[in-house]
């Protein structure tokens, strides 16, 4: 694009490194990136850092343990032990602590940040990028114009992190990208919800009376999807008779319990109709938002009708984000495919281990295309599979790193990889590797992958 006749103000200080998306895999990378002593920079579209985990109220961080052991560790770790510190994290009889208040959650990353010399750029939305070509032949990004209160603004810096969770910058920047399965159909949306006023305990016996006993008050799951023999299934069948639900109501319902928010439940639903689908177009956002806020009032009318302990409830807040699991995906050095997940692949240049399964969620109810109890290797309890860094290097550019929901990866994998924990370890492996792009004038596939494996099992990343 050619902005030379925009009214753009130029920043007089240059970054390193510029993150754009201040979100799971983003705010993550800018730590990692600032602690790797690079003058960084987050540019985020809203007020907090952490996105889809703290603004679309995606709690808790999905479990990722293989032979006993999590995974994801490293800032991860640092993370969660900080919001356990406070009370806004914590861990249930299984072993899973990843149980966490996304308020408090905000917090800790903009702390992390801060106590790194990281700096966050709030209410910015990334526009374009500024290119030219690189001496390797590959386009580069010299700015990006972002816009605020300020107007357009240009920033510049040597890296960029783009973890905007569609791969804006990448995109607009020319970067090939695949979106959806083979008809072009995302993942369902969802727009998630907090119910306040919530008297627990009577919820506790509720729910144990109609078969979903709790571990307590603190430690709470509870469910429906219809035909999946959820003990609750008659009561939503009463809503719907009643008038109070519609039918897709009942498509996917799920309500987890907060750590530091007593009498406050989070709700993973409604999820959003087939049609409004696309994570990545701003008119089906919006359309999702005012969907989703109607889903919502009938599901809180429901729960206080029929759920003991609801009665007093209100609703808390609206995400201030969609949940979106799916929208655009990088092709990268690497594409990561579902048989090298079903395969347990692993690579020199490993940067993240997972072990959470294919979890397609369709618009029209969730498909598990490969359920844990298969004979596949994947599926024993020691077994994981890796990500390469290379599935973080976009093709065609020279000075970007896309971690996250939208790094390099076919459809069925990404459904895999997408959970918060690899996300943030996407995001440590690309922020460390820009401050040494940065740092030594490197080009992000000049890279050595396996040193900078080496470099992340330093700081104890389980790799
Ligand atoms: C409904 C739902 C339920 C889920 N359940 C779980 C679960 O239980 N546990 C789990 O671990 N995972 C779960 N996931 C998956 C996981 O939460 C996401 O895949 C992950 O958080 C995505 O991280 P990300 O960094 O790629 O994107 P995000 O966290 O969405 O970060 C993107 C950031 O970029 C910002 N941004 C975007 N565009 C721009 C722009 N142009 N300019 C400036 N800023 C921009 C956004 O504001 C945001 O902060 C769920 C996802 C959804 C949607």
């Amino acid at each position: 694009m050619d902005t030379a006749k925009l009214p753009i103000q130029t920043q007089s200080r240059r970054w390193d490194v510029i993150v754009v998306g201040g979100g799971t895999a983003g705010a993550i990378a800018a730590i990692s990136a600032a602690r790797a002593g690079a003058k960084t920079l987050v540019v985020e579209a809203l007020g907090s850092l952490g996105g889809t985990g703290t603004n679309a109220q995606v709690t808790p961080l999905m479990r990722n343990i293989s032979g006993g052991v999590n995974l994801n560790r490293s800032l991860t770790d640092e993370l969660k032990t900080r919001l356990c510190q406070r009370g806004d994290g914590a861990a249930d009889k299984g072993g899973n602590d990843n149980w966490f208040n996304p308020e408090g959650m905000k917090y800790v990353l903009e702390q992390m940040l801060l106590e790194s010399s990281g700096e966050p750029l709030y209410h910015t939305h990334f526009v374009v990028p500024e290119l030219s070509p690189s001496p390797a032949g590959k386009r580069k990004v010299g700015g990006i114009i972002v816009h605020n209160k300020d107007g357009l603004v240009r920033l510049e810096a040597h890296t960029f992190v783009d973890a905007t969770g569609d791969a804006d910058l990448a995109v607009r920047a020319g970067a090939p990208f695949e979106a959806g399965d083979e008809t072009g159909l995302h993942q369902a949306m969802s727009l998630r919800f907090m119910l306040g006023g919530v008297d627990t305990a009577r919820l506790c016996t509720f729910l144990a009376q109609h078969g979903q006993g709790q571990e307590s008050p603190q430690f709470m799951h509870f469910w429906m999807v219809w035909g999946k023999k959820s003990s609750l299934e008659p009561l939503f069948h009463q809503g719907v008779e009643e008038g109070l639900l519609k039918e897709r109501d009942g498509d996917y319902f799920q309500g987890f319990s907060v750590p530091g928010m007593p009498g406050t439940l989070s709700f993973n639903c409604p999820r959003l109709d087939a049609e409004i689908n696309d994570g990545a177009d701003a008119w089906t956002l919006s359309k999702a938002q005012t969907d989703g806020r109607a889903a919502i009032d009938r599901l809180v009318q429901f729960l206080r009708v029929h759920f003991e302990g609801c009665q007093q409830s209100f609703i808390a807040s609206y995400a201030p984000m969609v949940g979106v699991r799916e929208t655009r995906r990088i092709v990268g050095e690497y594409v990561l495919t579902l048989e090298d997940i079903l395969s347990c692949k692993t690579f020199v240049d490993a940067v993240c281990r997972n072990h959470y399964p294919v979890d397609i969620h369709t618009p029209k109810g969730q498909k598990l295309l490969h359920q844990r109890s298969g004979d596949l290797p994947y599926f024993k309890p020691d077994a994981f599979h890796e990500i390469p860094y290379r599935s973080l290097v976009p093709l065609g550019l020279s000075n970007v790193l896309v971690p996250g929901r939208c790094a390099s990866a076919s459809f069925e994998a990404q459904s895999a990889i997408r959970v918060q924990q690899n996300c943030h370890s996407m995001g440590e492996a690309a922020g460390l590797a820009a401050a040494w792009c940065a740092g030594e004038g490197l080009e992000v596939r000049q890279v050595d992958g396996l040193k900078l494996r080496q470099a992340l099992r330093k700081r104890g990343a389980n790799l």
